[in-house]
Protein backbone atom coordinates (compact mmCIF):
# COMPACT_ATOMS: atom_id res chain seq x y z
CA UNK A 1 0.00 0.00 0.00
CA UNK A 2 1.10 3.69 -1.00
CA UNK A 3 0.63 6.12 1.00
CA UNK A 4 1.02 10.13 0.79
CA UNK A 5 2.29 12.04 3.67
CA UNK A 6 -0.40 15.00 4.30
CA UNK A 7 1.06 18.55 5.08
CA UNK A 8 -0.44 21.38 6.38
CA UNK A 9 -2.39 23.69 4.16
CA UNK A 10 -4.13 26.69 3.40
CA UNK A 11 -7.67 24.25 2.96
CA UNK A 12 -6.88 23.15 6.40
CA UNK A 13 -7.52 26.73 7.77
CA UNK A 14 -10.84 28.24 8.59
CA UNK A 15 -11.88 29.58 5.52
CA UNK A 16 -13.79 32.59 6.88
CA UNK A 17 -10.58 33.95 9.10
CA UNK A 18 -8.66 33.66 5.18
CA UNK A 19 -11.43 34.50 3.44
CA UNK A 20 -11.41 38.25 4.97
CA UNK A 21 -9.15 39.55 2.25
CA UNK A 22 -11.14 38.40 -0.42
CA UNK A 23 -14.49 38.89 0.47
CA UNK A 24 -16.82 41.21 -1.97
CA UNK A 25 -20.59 41.21 -1.37
CA UNK A 26 -22.00 37.53 -1.72
CA UNK A 27 -23.74 36.33 -4.62
CA UNK A 28 -27.34 35.82 -4.72
CA UNK A 29 -30.03 35.09 -7.21
CA UNK A 30 -33.37 37.08 -7.59
CA UNK A 31 -35.05 33.96 -5.08
CA UNK A 32 -32.95 35.09 -2.66
CA UNK A 33 -30.76 31.89 -2.81
CA UNK A 34 -26.90 32.72 -1.98
CA UNK A 35 -24.08 30.79 -4.85
CA UNK A 36 -21.14 30.04 -3.54
CA UNK A 37 -19.89 26.77 -4.95
CA UNK A 38 -18.76 26.97 -8.22
CA UNK A 39 -17.89 23.86 -10.98
CA UNK A 40 -15.52 24.28 -13.30
CA UNK A 41 -14.93 22.07 -16.31
CA UNK A 42 -11.12 21.60 -17.35
CA UNK A 43 -11.81 19.89 -20.80
CA UNK A 44 -15.23 18.07 -22.80
CA UNK A 45 -12.60 15.69 -23.39
CA UNK A 46 -12.45 12.41 -22.09
CA UNK A 47 -10.95 8.80 -22.28
CA UNK A 48 -14.27 7.11 -21.34
CA UNK A 49 -17.55 7.25 -23.76
CA UNK A 50 -20.06 6.71 -20.68
CA UNK A 51 -23.40 6.35 -22.90
CA UNK A 52 -25.46 8.06 -20.78
CA UNK A 53 -23.01 11.29 -20.84
CA UNK A 54 -21.66 11.90 -24.43
CA UNK A 55 -23.53 11.09 -27.79
CA UNK A 56 -22.47 8.05 -29.57
CA UNK A 57 -21.49 9.27 -32.73
CA UNK A 58 -20.72 13.04 -34.32
CA UNK A 59 -18.92 14.28 -31.12
CA UNK A 60 -17.58 18.05 -31.51
CA UNK A 61 -14.62 18.37 -28.70
CA UNK A 62 -13.87 22.21 -28.44
CA UNK A 63 -10.98 23.41 -30.32
CA UNK A 64 -8.20 23.81 -27.73
CA UNK A 65 -7.41 27.21 -28.48
CA UNK A 66 -11.45 28.17 -27.50
CA UNK A 67 -10.49 26.33 -23.73
CA UNK A 68 -9.52 28.70 -20.50
CA UNK A 69 -5.83 27.89 -20.13
CA UNK A 70 -4.43 27.41 -16.50
CA UNK A 71 -3.52 31.11 -15.63
CA UNK A 72 -7.07 32.15 -16.98
CA UNK A 73 -8.88 29.30 -14.70
CA UNK A 74 -6.52 30.95 -11.61
CA UNK A 75 -7.94 34.42 -12.58
CA UNK A 76 -11.63 33.85 -12.76
CA UNK A 77 -11.48 31.65 -9.79
CA UNK A 78 -10.16 34.82 -8.08
CA UNK A 79 -12.94 36.78 -8.96
CA UNK A 80 -15.53 34.30 -7.99
CA UNK A 81 -13.98 33.47 -4.45
CA UNK A 82 -13.56 37.33 -4.18
CA UNK A 83 -17.55 36.76 -4.54
CA UNK A 84 -17.86 34.77 -1.91
CA UNK A 85 -17.13 31.40 -3.69
CA UNK A 86 -16.49 28.79 -1.03
CA UNK A 87 -16.26 25.48 -2.38
CA UNK A 88 -14.53 24.12 -6.22
CA UNK A 89 -15.17 21.59 -7.97
CA UNK A 90 -13.16 20.73 -10.64
CA UNK A 91 -15.08 18.41 -13.45
CA UNK A 92 -15.63 17.66 -17.19
CA UNK A 93 -15.57 15.98 -19.66
CA UNK A 94 -12.32 14.00 -17.42
CA UNK A 95 -10.31 16.65 -15.42
CA UNK A 96 -7.37 14.47 -14.99
CA UNK A 97 -6.76 14.16 -18.80
CA UNK A 98 -5.60 17.36 -18.81
CA UNK A 99 -1.82 17.21 -19.02
CA UNK A 100 -1.59 20.34 -16.39
CA UNK A 101 -4.66 19.29 -14.60
CA UNK A 102 -1.92 19.02 -11.51
CA UNK A 103 -0.60 22.49 -12.39
CA UNK A 104 -4.24 23.93 -12.07
CA UNK A 105 -5.32 21.94 -8.93
CA UNK A 106 -1.81 23.39 -7.13
CA UNK A 107 -2.78 27.09 -8.19
CA UNK A 108 -6.13 27.12 -7.01
CA UNK A 109 -5.54 25.25 -3.58
CA UNK A 110 -3.84 28.79 -2.18
CA UNK A 111 -7.78 30.16 -2.25
CA UNK A 112 -9.95 29.68 0.40
CA UNK A 113 -11.79 27.28 -0.72
CA UNK A 114 -13.23 23.54 -0.50
CA UNK A 115 -11.05 21.96 -3.57
CA UNK A 116 -12.57 18.97 -4.44
CA UNK A 117 -13.01 17.07 -8.02
CA UNK A 118 -15.09 14.64 -9.85
CA UNK A 119 -13.35 12.06 -11.90
CA UNK A 120 -13.67 8.54 -13.54
CA UNK A 121 -11.04 7.50 -11.71
CA UNK A 122 -8.31 6.30 -14.15
CA UNK A 123 -5.17 9.18 -12.92
CA UNK A 124 -5.83 8.76 -9.83
CA UNK A 125 -2.42 7.09 -9.13
CA UNK A 126 -0.64 9.43 -10.94
CA UNK A 127 -2.12 12.37 -9.42
CA UNK A 128 -2.79 11.37 -5.65
CA UNK A 129 0.20 13.12 -4.29
CA UNK A 130 -0.54 16.25 -5.76
CA UNK A 131 -3.86 16.06 -4.34
CA UNK A 132 -2.97 15.10 -1.07
CA UNK A 133 -0.48 18.32 -1.44
CA UNK A 134 -3.06 20.62 -2.47
CA UNK A 135 -5.54 19.58 0.59
CA UNK A 136 -7.82 17.84 -1.61
CA UNK A 137 -10.10 15.95 1.46
CA UNK A 138 -13.25 14.21 -0.39
CA UNK A 139 -12.92 12.99 -4.23
CA UNK A 140 -16.65 11.83 -6.36
CA UNK A 141 -15.86 8.96 -8.50
CA UNK A 142 -18.18 7.66 -11.20
CA UNK A 143 -18.71 4.13 -11.29
CA UNK A 144 -21.69 2.51 -12.44
CA UNK A 145 -21.41 -1.25 -11.96
CA UNK A 146 -19.24 -3.15 -9.99
CA UNK A 147 -18.97 -6.07 -12.87
CA UNK A 148 -15.94 -5.60 -15.44
CA UNK A 149 -18.70 -6.63 -18.57
CA UNK A 150 -20.74 -4.02 -17.87
CA UNK A 151 -18.15 -1.37 -16.86
CA UNK A 152 -17.10 -2.13 -20.60
CA UNK A 153 -20.37 -1.55 -21.79
CA UNK A 154 -21.33 1.40 -20.35
CA UNK A 155 -17.54 3.42 -20.97
CA UNK A 156 -16.58 1.14 -24.29
CA UNK A 157 -13.32 1.19 -22.57
CA UNK A 158 -11.60 -2.24 -20.44
CA UNK A 159 -10.42 -0.14 -17.25
CA UNK A 160 -12.55 -1.34 -14.76
CA UNK A 161 -9.66 -3.10 -12.44
CA UNK A 162 -7.83 0.46 -12.41
CA UNK A 163 -10.74 2.38 -11.46
CA UNK A 164 -11.53 -0.35 -8.85
CA UNK A 165 -7.77 0.17 -7.35
CA UNK A 166 -7.62 3.67 -7.59
CA UNK A 167 -10.45 3.26 -5.32
CA UNK A 168 -8.79 1.65 -2.62
CA UNK A 169 -5.87 3.97 -2.66
CA UNK A 170 -8.01 6.98 -2.18
CA UNK A 171 -9.83 4.95 0.91
CA UNK A 172 -6.04 3.98 2.10
CA UNK A 173 -4.88 7.51 1.96
CA UNK A 174 -7.53 8.73 4.01
CA UNK A 175 -10.13 10.32 1.29
CA UNK A 176 -13.31 10.82 1.49
CA UNK A 177 -15.14 9.12 -1.21
CA UNK A 178 -17.97 9.48 -2.57
CA UNK A 179 -19.44 6.79 -5.51
CA UNK A 180 -21.51 8.26 -8.26
CA UNK A 181 -23.90 5.36 -9.58
CA UNK A 182 -25.96 6.48 -12.59
CA UNK A 183 -28.93 4.43 -12.36
CA UNK A 184 -30.72 2.87 -15.26
CA UNK A 185 -34.03 0.55 -15.62
CA UNK A 186 -33.38 -2.45 -17.05
CA UNK A 187 -29.61 -1.73 -16.87
CA UNK A 188 -28.22 -1.27 -13.87
CA UNK A 189 -30.76 -1.57 -11.24
CA UNK A 190 -30.31 -5.05 -10.88
CA UNK A 191 -26.47 -4.00 -9.21
CA UNK A 192 -28.30 -1.56 -6.35
CA UNK A 193 -27.90 -4.02 -3.95
CA UNK A 194 -24.18 -4.97 -4.06
CA UNK A 195 -23.41 -1.50 -3.98
CA UNK A 196 -24.88 -1.02 -0.58
CA UNK A 197 -23.34 -4.19 0.38
CA UNK A 198 -20.25 -2.59 -0.37
CA UNK A 199 -20.84 -0.14 1.95
CA UNK A 200 -20.66 -2.88 4.92
CA UNK A 201 -16.79 -2.96 4.86
CA UNK A 202 -15.38 -0.11 3.43
CA UNK A 203 -16.53 3.32 4.44
CA UNK A 204 -17.09 4.05 0.95
CA UNK A 205 -20.37 6.73 -0.13
CA UNK A 206 -22.48 5.48 -2.92
CA UNK A 207 -24.50 7.98 -3.85
CA UNK A 208 -26.97 6.77 -6.84
CA UNK A 209 -28.48 9.44 -9.53
CA UNK A 210 -31.36 9.53 -11.13
CA UNK A 211 -30.71 9.62 -15.29
CA UNK A 212 -30.84 12.78 -16.73
CA UNK A 213 -31.68 13.99 -20.17
CA UNK A 214 -28.75 15.63 -22.09
CA UNK A 215 -28.16 16.45 -25.78
CA UNK A 216 -28.04 12.65 -27.34
CA UNK A 217 -27.97 10.81 -24.46
CA UNK A 218 -30.95 8.71 -26.02
CA UNK A 219 -32.92 9.45 -22.25
CA UNK A 220 -36.82 8.43 -21.95
CA UNK A 221 -38.50 8.70 -18.67
CA UNK A 222 -39.10 5.10 -18.66
CA UNK A 223 -34.92 4.56 -18.05
CA UNK A 224 -34.88 6.69 -14.78
CA UNK A 225 -34.96 4.54 -11.65
CA UNK A 226 -36.37 6.99 -9.31
CA UNK A 227 -35.93 7.95 -5.98
CA UNK A 228 -39.03 6.31 -4.53
CA UNK A 229 -37.90 2.94 -6.44
CA UNK A 230 -34.43 2.86 -5.45
CA UNK A 231 -35.16 2.96 -1.31
CA UNK A 232 -37.84 0.28 -1.86
CA UNK A 233 -35.35 -2.18 -3.26
CA UNK A 234 -32.80 -1.23 -0.44
CA UNK A 235 -35.53 -1.28 2.02
CA UNK A 236 -36.82 -4.90 0.69
CA UNK A 237 -33.51 -6.22 1.95
CA UNK A 238 -32.12 -3.74 4.91
CA UNK A 239 -32.65 -1.70 7.73
CA UNK A 240 -31.62 1.66 7.01
CA UNK A 241 -31.38 5.46 8.71
CA UNK A 242 -31.74 8.72 7.36
CA UNK A 243 -28.83 10.79 8.14
CA UNK A 244 -28.79 14.66 8.13
CA UNK A 245 -28.66 16.11 4.80
CA UNK A 246 -25.51 18.19 3.87
CA UNK A 247 -26.09 22.16 4.07
CA UNK A 248 -27.16 22.60 -0.01
CA UNK A 249 -26.91 18.82 -0.67
CA UNK A 250 -28.27 17.33 -3.28
CA UNK A 251 -28.16 13.98 -1.85
CA UNK A 252 -30.91 12.43 0.56
CA UNK A 253 -28.61 10.53 2.62
CA UNK A 254 -29.01 6.75 4.49
CA UNK A 255 -26.64 4.27 6.47
CA UNK A 256 -27.66 0.33 7.02
CA UNK A 257 -27.16 -0.19 10.44
CA UNK A 258 -23.90 -1.40 10.93
CA UNK A 259 -22.44 -0.58 7.91
CA UNK A 260 -19.39 1.66 7.64
CA UNK A 261 -20.53 3.34 4.44
CA UNK A 262 -23.19 5.12 3.62
CA UNK A 263 -25.74 5.86 0.01
CA UNK A 264 -27.57 8.03 -1.05
CA UNK A 265 -30.12 9.32 -3.64
CA UNK A 266 -29.66 12.31 -6.37
CA UNK A 267 -33.10 12.43 -7.29
CA UNK A 268 -32.85 15.04 -9.74
CA UNK A 269 -35.82 14.50 -11.71
CA UNK A 270 -38.09 12.79 -9.51
CA UNK A 271 -37.97 15.08 -6.43
CA UNK A 272 -35.30 17.99 -7.49
CA UNK A 273 -33.45 19.91 -4.62
CA UNK A 274 -33.57 23.44 -6.19
CA UNK A 275 -35.10 25.20 -3.19
CA UNK A 276 -31.36 25.47 -1.78
CA UNK A 277 -29.40 25.49 -4.76
CA UNK A 278 -25.88 27.56 -4.36
CA UNK A 279 -24.07 26.32 -7.56
CA UNK A 280 -22.51 28.02 -10.79
CA UNK A 281 -20.58 26.73 -13.70
CA UNK A 282 -18.06 27.45 -16.01
CA UNK A 283 -17.55 25.37 -18.82
CA UNK A 284 -14.73 24.44 -20.35
CA UNK A 285 -14.46 27.31 -23.21
CA UNK A 286 -15.38 29.80 -19.94
CA UNK A 287 -19.26 29.69 -20.45
CA UNK A 288 -20.99 30.76 -16.96
CA UNK A 289 -24.25 28.55 -16.35
CA UNK A 290 -26.41 28.95 -13.53
CA UNK A 291 -27.88 25.49 -13.57
CA UNK A 292 -26.86 22.66 -15.38
CA UNK A 293 -30.10 22.79 -17.62
CA UNK A 294 -30.10 27.08 -18.33
CA UNK A 295 -30.56 27.76 -21.75
CA UNK A 296 -28.46 30.46 -21.62
CA UNK A 297 -24.71 31.04 -21.10
CA UNK A 298 -22.64 34.43 -20.69
CA UNK A 299 -19.20 34.24 -22.02
CA UNK A 300 -16.90 35.24 -18.93
CA UNK A 301 -13.60 33.87 -20.71
CA UNK A 302 -13.96 36.05 -23.73
CA UNK A 303 -15.06 39.20 -21.54
CA UNK A 304 -11.43 38.35 -19.28
CA UNK A 305 -9.49 38.44 -22.64
CA UNK A 306 -10.87 41.07 -23.81
CA UNK A 307 -9.86 43.01 -20.71
CA UNK A 308 -13.48 43.60 -18.97
CA UNK A 309 -14.12 43.05 -15.46
CA UNK A 310 -16.22 39.73 -15.65
CA UNK A 311 -17.61 40.80 -12.12
CA UNK A 312 -20.89 42.10 -13.11
CA UNK A 313 -21.27 39.43 -15.58
CA UNK A 314 -21.20 36.68 -12.97
CA UNK A 315 -23.14 39.16 -10.79
CA UNK A 316 -25.61 38.93 -14.06
CA UNK A 317 -25.62 35.97 -14.37
CA UNK A 318 -26.51 34.56 -11.44
CA UNK A 319 -29.21 36.83 -10.66
CA UNK A 320 -31.25 35.41 -13.74
CA UNK A 321 -31.55 32.19 -12.57
CA UNK A 322 -34.71 30.53 -12.85
CA UNK A 323 -36.16 28.90 -9.72
CA UNK A 324 -36.00 25.55 -10.91
CA UNK A 325 -34.35 23.21 -13.52
CA UNK A 326 -33.27 26.00 -15.68
CA UNK A 327 -36.74 26.60 -16.36
CA UNK A 328 -36.74 24.05 -18.76
CA UNK A 329 -39.33 21.00 -17.08
CA UNK A 330 -40.32 20.11 -13.72
CA UNK A 331 -40.34 16.74 -11.42
CA UNK A 332 -43.04 15.55 -13.69
CA UNK A 333 -40.46 13.61 -15.68
CA UNK A 334 -43.24 11.18 -17.03
CA UNK A 335 -44.58 14.01 -19.38
CA UNK A 336 -41.02 14.97 -20.39
CA UNK A 337 -40.29 15.51 -23.84
CA UNK A 338 -36.64 15.49 -23.84
CA UNK A 339 -36.26 16.66 -27.41
CA UNK A 340 -37.74 20.07 -26.47
CA UNK A 341 -35.14 20.53 -23.82
CA UNK A 342 -32.19 23.50 -25.28
CA UNK A 343 -28.75 21.86 -23.64
CA UNK A 344 -25.76 20.93 -24.62
CA UNK A 345 -24.56 17.25 -23.50
CA UNK A 346 -23.51 16.62 -19.72
CA UNK A 347 -19.53 16.22 -21.37
CA UNK A 348 -20.06 19.27 -23.34
CA UNK A 349 -21.34 21.18 -20.14
CA UNK A 350 -19.15 19.54 -17.26
CA UNK A 351 -20.84 17.50 -14.86
N1 LIG B 1 -15.46 12.32 -15.99
C1 LIG B 1 -15.83 12.58 -14.65
C2 LIG B 1 -16.68 11.49 -14.09
O1 LIG B 1 -17.20 10.68 -14.84
O2 LIG B 1 -16.86 11.47 -12.87
C3 LIG B 1 -16.47 13.93 -14.44
C4 LIG B 1 -17.49 14.39 -15.43
S1 LIG B 1 -19.01 13.49 -15.42
C5 LIG B 1 -19.92 14.36 -16.67
C6 LIG B 1 -19.72 14.02 -13.89
C7 LIG B 1 -20.84 13.19 -13.36
O3 LIG B 1 -21.98 13.34 -14.18
C8 LIG B 1 -20.53 11.69 -13.30
O4 LIG B 1 -20.73 11.22 -11.99
C9 LIG B 1 -21.54 11.10 -14.24
O5 LIG B 1 -21.95 9.84 -13.79
C10 LIG B 1 -22.66 12.11 -14.19
N2 LIG B 1 -23.54 12.04 -15.35
C11 LIG B 1 -23.19 12.13 -16.65
N3 LIG B 1 -24.26 12.03 -17.45
C12 LIG B 1 -25.33 11.86 -16.63
C13 LIG B 1 -26.73 11.69 -16.85
N4 LIG B 1 -27.24 11.66 -18.07
N5 LIG B 1 -27.54 11.56 -15.78
C14 LIG B 1 -27.03 11.57 -14.52
N6 LIG B 1 -25.72 11.76 -14.25
C15 LIG B 1 -24.88 11.87 -15.29
FE1 LIG C 1 -16.29 10.69 -19.37
FE2 LIG C 1 -17.32 11.12 -16.97
FE3 LIG C 1 -18.82 11.40 -19.16
FE4 LIG C 1 -18.06 8.99 -18.47
S1 LIG C 1 -19.38 10.35 -17.26
S2 LIG C 1 -17.94 9.87 -20.55
S3 LIG C 1 -16.09 9.36 -17.59
S4 LIG C 1 -17.11 12.63 -18.61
Amino acid sequence: MIKYPIRNHPNDSPVESLSKTYQLSMLKDKHGRVHDYLRISLTDVCNFRCLYCMPEENIKFMVPSKLMQADEIDRIAQEFVKLGVRKIRLTGGEPLIRNDAEKIITSLSKYPVNLTLTTNGTRINEVIPTLVAAGVKSINLSLDTLKAEKFFQITRRNLFAKVWDNIQLLLENGFHVKVNVVVMRGFNDYEILDFVEWTKNQPVHVRFIEFMPFDGNQWNNEKVFTYKEILEVVDAKYSTLRLKDEINGTAKKYKVYGHEGTFAVISTMSAPFCSNCNRMRLTADGKMKNCLFSKSEIDILGALRKGEDIIPLIRQCVIEKEVALGGQFNSDFEHLDAGKIKNRSMINIGG
